[in-house]
């Protein structure tokens, strides 16, 4: 079943699950499970709002999972990765926050455009209706024209699912969290009596010297919620070690909360065991109690309890350098990491990952930072800061013989190598990194797309554009030839994967490349793009414009993770 199976065969998003027109307890219209912070930010709300869309599937249920993020951004697609993390790309092309990552991971269910929005995004959209004058001249305020807008992105495909799980980003109490706290609120009071439930997530903090679990703070938290009028249902309460029932009772107290609705979460080894260890804990179970779904369907665990046995005994390990920019902060990285996981998963080996930082090596020999490593990864990047390092890892891969997998600049980097050192073409270069245009002489290998075809149409860009949303964005089709690598890889030839990019490599240089053996392997419906390279006599050297990593779940690891994940194991045998 590993692999073959997928969630969502199970649970399909945008349709009911089957268990309702037997039951019939649930109608039409989706429950809401609102998810909220409190105390301390970074308690993984992202990852237990995604742990209960997966167990509410492996009771049968649909679900959808929603992130409305408090910030003043339009979309996290102009965010520094240092502050944000990754931008997570949907099939539609919308640059959202790495939560619907972890959304789409545990429950298999592709997040779109509607599924992440921001405080600027609404108020951007209340503003222009307001200039085209749809509000007929109306004195326009934070309610109720804010929180209309909240509340109709919050309903969008109410029909299509069982549950929707809307996280509200920040903790409660942040002034800009205010119109979304108080949009859920009136949410709640236009649905039918029982129809949305509210879930908090607080911290239990461990005072050493006394030996005890501090309640304090999440009853202030639960308080400042009552003060905006919402009462939690349940309870998610982060601690280091189990809430002894001293504490939990105390909790349900002053919180106004059942006991058995305090669920503790505690510090897990691994966020795939996440699923597991809160039906253990109850969570599942609480959340349809409030619901008053009884009797609940019996839940089907076995996907998670193959994931967290594939991830607690690991056979072997190998050890992956992932040389890039942001290397001091993982989350920038966040799906690569995930996925490579999911790639160990799959071999059943540990992936220790390693971030090299690509500016180390700009003007230096990399071989002492590279030496060791079973395989080389290059990922995405914006900017010319560390390109040289990049140029040099993918150079000391094909050359060596490790495997080599570069993602979307990682792929560009790969194209620049092989022109320089293999066609010929020693001054090879991107248009990315040409700030002098005119001044510096440099071969355009990889030049800026200012127009492409997507589906029927064509889109264009011009230099100047606004910086937000200009890339060739999610979801495109793939050819693969036969016979390549990663036909073979993928098992077909025909795919489709997420894109994020504003450059892209030249065909012009695609015969000077193909016979010194960088075979463009994989391009655009129209064959006026390349969507991957690989070399050709070489054990696995594979760059795509890409990125595969946002489609791996660890119950479907992706093709690309897999098998690289796999040449790389072959590698750690032979040292
Ligand atoms: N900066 C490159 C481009 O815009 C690569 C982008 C990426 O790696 N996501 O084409």
């Amino acid at each position: 079943m590993w692999s073959d199976t997928s969630i969502l065969a199970v649970t399909a998003a945008g349709a009911h699950s089957e268990i309702e027109d037997e039951w019939g307890a649930l109608g039409p219209m989706a429950r809401f499970v609102f998810i909220t912070g409190g105390v301390v930010s970074s308690l993984g709300k992202g990852l237990a709002s995604a742990a209960l869309g997966a167990l509410l599937q492996a009771r049968g249920f649909s679900v959808r999972l929603r992130k409305l993020d408090p910030y003043l951004n339009v979309d996290p697609g102009t965010m520094s990765p240092f502050e944000h993390g990754e931008v997570f790309v949907t099939d539609d092309g919308a640059e959202t926050d790495l939560d619907l990552g972890h959304y789409e991971r545990f429950t298999g269910v592709a997040a779109r455009k509607s599924d992440s929005v921001s405080s600027g995004r609404i108020y951007s959209d209340v503003l222009e209706k307001e200039r085209r004058g749809d509000y007929l001249g109306k004195t326009i305020q934070v309610i109720p024209h804010v929180t209309n807008e909240i509340k109709d992105f919050i309903s969008i495909g109410e029909d299509e699912v069982d549950f929707m799980l809307c996280e509200i980003g920040g903790t409660v109490g942040d002034i800009e969290g205010l119109p979304f706290f108080e949009a859920i609120r009136q949410f709640s009071q236009d649905k039918p009596r029982g129809e949305c439930i509210f879930m908090h997530l607080t911290l239990l903090p461990y005072i050493a010297a006394s030996g005890e679990l501090k309640t304090k703070p999440t009853q202030h938290s639960v308080k400042e919620l009552r003060s905006i009028g919402i009462a939690p249902d349940v309870l998610v309460c982060r601690s280091e070690g189990p809430i002894p029932e001293k504490e939990r009772e105390k909790l349900a107290l002053f919180c106004n909360v059942r006991p058995d609705s305090v669920i503790a979460a505690q510090d897990l080894r691994s966020i795939y065991e996440a699923p597991l260890t809160y039906h253990r804990e109850g969570l599942d179970q609480a959340v349809l109690d409030a619901f008053q779904i009884s009797p609940a369907p019996k839940p089907d665990l076995s996907i998670w309890e193959d994931v967290a046995d594939r991830i607690n005994n690991p056979e072997g390990k190998v050890r992956v350098a992932i040389v890039g920019k942001y290397t001091q902060l993982e989350d920038a990285y966040k799906s690569i990491a995930e996925a490579l996981t999911h790639g160990g998963m799959a071999n059943r080996v540990k992936v220790k990952v390693e971030w090299v930082d690509a500016e180390i090596f700009d003007s230096e020999d990399p071989a002492p930072h590279l030496e060791g490593f079973h395989a080389i990864l290059v990922p995405g990047g914006f900017g010319e800061r560390g390109t040289e390092g990049k140029i040099k890892a993918a150079q000391f891969a094909r050359e060596r013989n490790i495997p080599y997998l570069g993602i979307c600049l990682g792929m560009q980097m790969a194209v620049i190598e092989a022109a320089r050192n293999l066609a010929d073409l020693s001054d090879a270069g991107s248009e990315e990194f040409d700030h002098e245009a005119g001044k510096k002489r440099f071969t355009p290998v990889v030049y800026h797309l200012k127009e492409w075809v997507q589906g029927n149409h064509k889109v264009e860009r011009k230099v100047g554009d606004d910086k937000g949303g200009t890339m060739r964005l999610g979801a495109y089709d793939a050819i693969l030839s036969e016979g390549s690598k990663v036909a073979e890889v993928y098992g077909t030839t025909n795919i489709e994967e997420r894109h994020r990019h504003r450059y892209e490599v030249d065909m012009k240089f695609r015969e000077a490349l193909e016979k010194k053996g960088l075979i463009f392997s994989g391009l655009s419906p129209d064959g006026r793009l390349p969507e991957i390279v690989e070399v050709k006599d070489h054990p696995w050297f594979i760059g795509v414009q890409f990125h595969p990593e946002l489609k791996s779940k660890p119950f479907e690891p992706h093709p690309l993770f897999k098998d690289f994940v796999r040449a790389a194991k072959d590698v750690s045998r032979l040292v």
